[in-house]
């Protein structure tokens, strides 16, 4: 549907991105609270499950473009 709208589509590896810290970079299955809760266990940043897989799954995708 990006695509169709004329949106760049970039692919990235999903691997890691539900357990990550967006803000710490921290990578630990304890970080997911819950199934919907993300609370990171080093820097003590929390947010939204789904919230913090999208903000890293952007963060890999302006990886990939060098930004
Ligand atoms: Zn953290």
């Amino acid at each position: 549907k990006a695509a169709l709208a004329g949106v760049p589509v970039i692919y990235v590896d999903p691997k890691e991105t539900s357990k990550t810290c967006p803000r710490c970079g921290n990578v630990s299955r304890y970080n997911r609270k819950t199934h919907a809760w993300f609370k990171c266990i080093r820097c003590g940043y929390q947010s939204d499950a789904d919230r913090v897989g999208a903000l890293n799954i952007a963060a890999k995708a302006l990886d990939a473009l060098g930004a």
